[in-house]
């Protein structure tokens, strides 16, 4: 028979743009945690909401959708992220609905009982103020230049672009120091994976204690 588990451990999994927190979350989800991706459902919420589908008409105009009504995601990221301003009024859009649909899910997958660990990969934790969301914070963390590297090499974004995302987020050396856990993603992926099972293993005892506590460990 299956195990079951009452008291899951639920963990964010943060970062900045490039820094690997996507990586690292679907390495605990192949380890048997149930990953959710934050920024996917803030797609699907944009593509699927109608109220949140007029509100970004309204303010971004009605060419962020296209004339079949998909999203178009480039000219979207390219309004937002012109400046803070911008960037205030699509997460005032955004946010409220995605975290509602995220706690949804993990609420869900808590009454499931099929998982020790409830993953949130999401960039935005400390940003939109929901530490108090989770057992435990994990930030992954690599240098500027990598990150630049990487993304460049993903999906050949400008430099510009890059920077000017990466204004918009909270500086990862912050972030590093709020952290319960950090893990350095400066290396390789063979690297990266063994500090993730490593800390994959200690969040992995804390779900213990949490279990035969029956309470939150935090
Ligand atoms: P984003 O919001 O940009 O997706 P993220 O923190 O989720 O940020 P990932 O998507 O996990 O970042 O990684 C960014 C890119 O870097 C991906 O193409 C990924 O395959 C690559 N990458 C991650 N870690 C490494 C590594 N250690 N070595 C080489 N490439 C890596």
């Amino acid at each position: 028979m299956r195990r079951k588990y009452n008291n899951p451990l639920v963990v964010a999994v943060t970062g900045g743009i490039g820094s690997g927190q996507t990586t690292v979350s679907k390495l605990f989800g192949k380890w048997g945690a149930k990953v959710i991706n934050a920024d996917l459902k803030a797609k699907e919420i944009m593509q699927k909401d109608r109220e949140i589908r007029r509100a970004l008409k309204q303010t971004f105009g009605n060419n962020v959708f296209f004339r079949n009504g998909k999203l178009n995601t480039k000219l979207l990221a390219e309004l937002a992220f012109k400046d803070e301003l911008h960037t205030q009024k699509l997460n005032q859009i955004v946010h409220p609905r995605m975290v509602s649909y995220i706690v949804e899910e993990m609420e869900e997958a808590r009454f499931s009982k099929r998982y020790p660990m409830v993953v949130i990969d999401a960039a935005l934790v400390y940003e939109i103020n929901i530490e108090q969301l989770f057992d435990a914070i994990v930030v992954v963390y690599a240098p500027i230049d990598e990150r630049y590297r990487r993304v460049r090499q993903r999906d050949g974004m400008s430099k510009q672009e890059f920077f000017s995302r990466v204004d918009r987020q909270i500086p990862l050396e912050e972030k590093r120091k709020w952290a319960d856990f950090v893990i350095d993603n400066s290396g390789s992926f063979e690297e990266l994976e063994r500090e993730a099972r490593q800390v994959f293993e200690k969040l992995l005892r804390l779900q213990q204690k949490k279990e035969k506590q029956g309470v939150a460990v935090s």
